[in-house]
């Protein structure tokens, strides 16, 4: 309870949860096994792709036009729809001398469909749609629906394929040969299996550490990652699994609740974990505007383009914008983690947006960057977790520190004299404490004013801390009076070390004024259960000392 959660420990932490939950994700991962041995690998001169943007056409049509030249030739099969329909036509080649199969695999949306017509030998056509396969796992509703192809030695097989998408500005195909594929699938299932383990795992973690130490801050973020792992489940398919069917049709309005939650807790999270309102007041009326716009996201799909356009620019370009510039003011005031916890923050919506311009067709389709909303969050959640980690052992330090010297408070010695005291229990190595006190501080107080007097508390609390060992706990128990628990210290070493502290101290000068103190000295005995017991004793010890004159050390026993 009363260690320090160090970033090491959180790390492990996240690792053994993290490790816990790829198994369970890791498992969804489709699993196509049929005709592996045979790898055609997507080269460029094995497919051939020719692409129409020609809507609501029946399959005839689509052969007129295609015959006809109307298809142009593309690159890739991203097609960066939005409601609409295109038709492509592909023409897969196998040069090699024996059959092989491959894999057109559509990514991302369960609610797209995907409709695709292959010749077969005898002239007819083979139909099949998204939402009719399975995968082999069972019979869910595929994450990711797949269709193998067969393709005959030396051949060269047309496939006509029309995809329709409901929502998604992103729309891509791939194929992959079985080998790869499943590979690639197995990969990629593990790395957000993870991803999403870690950000449950956090969340549940946070909610809880919330209620142990009633912070708001933790709850909000804590809720934050929770609805990271559901806008990420929704992203990667899993809530499909999931969500009764009477829900099915609103999947793409819950996934975009699920983003608006997420924006609109990350930005009160931003607000509070920063203090805007104190540090930045104009800033932090700007930031909340920003957090209620940001709920407009779940309407996205409902609101007029225009408006739609002008909501996702505020939210994603011109927030980041915002939020950047504002931690370059408060770093330049020295408000710390502000510059690396924006980081983190800006990192996410940049992350979208290059997505948003590779799906546009601006930036070249790489791989990685169609992960980059992923990796951006990731790298968010990282911050989030180290930044709110240093705050929270902060704060959890600030309990067991007084505020005027900077050592120990009572609260503190409690709590570290209790490992001391195990320790002794279990390896038998002496422990004794001394309890000290300023002669007639009451005096200083008086004629000289309290800040005088609270000088003098600093400056004894230097001294202690600076002529005792690193190892010893130095406390203010309240007032002027402290304790220092002599760690591996008998009685005997322990009364030479009250010696040179009440010398030390009384070479001290604090605005022109000399001090004493007054020191008892007693040993940890086996019947004590707590410091608290070996404190009366000493405390009893020192005001032996000031009845016979102050400024001296009296010890336990015969040893003075
Ligand atoms: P003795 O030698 O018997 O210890 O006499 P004393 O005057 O030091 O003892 P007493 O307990 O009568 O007075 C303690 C004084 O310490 C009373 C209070 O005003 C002062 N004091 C307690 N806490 C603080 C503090 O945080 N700052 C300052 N400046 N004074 C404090
Ligand atoms: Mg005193
Ligand atoms: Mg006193």
């Amino acid at each position: 309870m009363t260690r320090k959660l160090s970033p090491l420990r959180w790390l492990l932490f996240w690792l053994t949860a993290v490790t816990a939950c790829h198994g369970a994700f890791g498992s969804q991962a489709v699993a196509l096994d049929i005709h592996a041995g045979t790898v055609i690998g997507v080269r460029p001169e094995n497919l051939e792709l020719l692409l129409d943007q020609s809507v609501n056409q029946t399959p005839e049509d689509v052969v007129a036009r295609w015959t006809a030249g109307e298809f142009s030739p593309a690159t890739d099969l991203n097609l960066g729809l939005q409601r609409q329909g295109a038709w492509a036509r592909l023409q897969l080649k196998n040069t090699m001398d024996q059959p092989t199969a491959v894999v057109l695999s559509h990514h991302y949306a369960p609610t797209d469909l995907v409709v695709i017509r292959n010749p077969r030998p005898d002239g007819s056509w083979h139909e099949r749609r998204s939402g009719d396969l399975q995968t082999t796992m069972g019979n869910e509703r595929p994450r990711t629906p797949s269709f193998l192809l067969q393709l005959p030695a030396q051949s060269t097989t047309p496939i006509f394929l029309f995809v329709e998408t409901q929502s998604n500005l992103n729309f891509e195909m791939s194929v992959y040969a079985p080998n790869s594929y499943n590979r690639a699938e197995q990969t990629l299932a593990l790395i957000y299996g993870a991803l999403f383990g870690a950000v449950l795992i956090s969340a549940f973690y946070l909610v809880l550490s919330a209620f142990m130490v009633r912070s708001r801050l933790a709850i909000i973020l804590g809720t934050y990652l929770a609805l990271y792992a559901t806008y990420v489940s929704f992203l990667m398919g899993y809530v499909q699994y999931a969500l009764p069917d009477a829900l099915t049709p609103y999947t793409n309005q819950l996934h975009m609740l699920s983003l608006a939650l997420l924006m609109h807790l990350g930005t009160r999270f931003y607000r509070s974990f920063l203090d805007l309102a104190h540090k930045a007041p104009t800033a932090d009326k700007l930031v909340a505007g920003l957090q209620w716009l940001s709920l407009g996201l779940a309407l996205l799909h409902d609101l007029p383009p225009l408006l739609a356009m002008l909501l996702s620019l505020v939210v994603i370009f011109i927030g980041p914008l915002l939020t950047t510039g504002l931690a370059l003011y408060l770093w330049r005031r020295k408000v710390k983690q502000a510059g690396v916890f924006t980081l983190g923050w800006v990192l996410a919506p940049t992350a979208a947006v290059l997505n948003t311009l590779r799906v546009n067709g601006l930036l070249p389709n790489a791989d990685w960057l169609l992960h980059l909303p992923a990796i951006g969050l990731l790298m968010t959640l990282g911050f989030f977790s180290y930044a709110v980690l240093r705050r929270f052992s902060q704060e959890r330090e600030l309990v067991f520190v007084d505020p005027l010297t900077g050592l120990l408070n009572r609260r503190g010695l409690d709590a570290r004299a209790a490992d001391e005291f195990e320790r002794r229990e279990r390896f038998s190595v002496p422990l004794t404490l001394l309890v000290l006190d300023i002669d007639h501080f009451k005096v200083v107080n008086d004629t000289h004013g309290h800040g005088v007097g609270d000088q003098m508390l600093k400056a004894l609390g230097d001294c202690l801390t600076r002529v005792s060992r690193e190892l010893d706990l130095v406390a203010r128990l309240g007032g002027e009076e402290f304790a220092i628990l002599c760690v591996q210290t008998d009685l005997r070493s322990a009364t030479v070390l009250a010696e040179r502290l009440r010398q030390a101290v009384g070479a001290l000068h604090v605005a022109g004024q000399r001090f004493t103190i007054s020191i008892g000295v007693a040993p940890v005995r086996d019947n004590d259960s707590s410091i608290w017991d070996t404190l009366v004793r000493a405390d009893s010890l020192m005001y032996q000392a000031k009845h016979e004159g102050r400024n001296r050390v009296v010890a336990a026993g015969h040893i003075a």
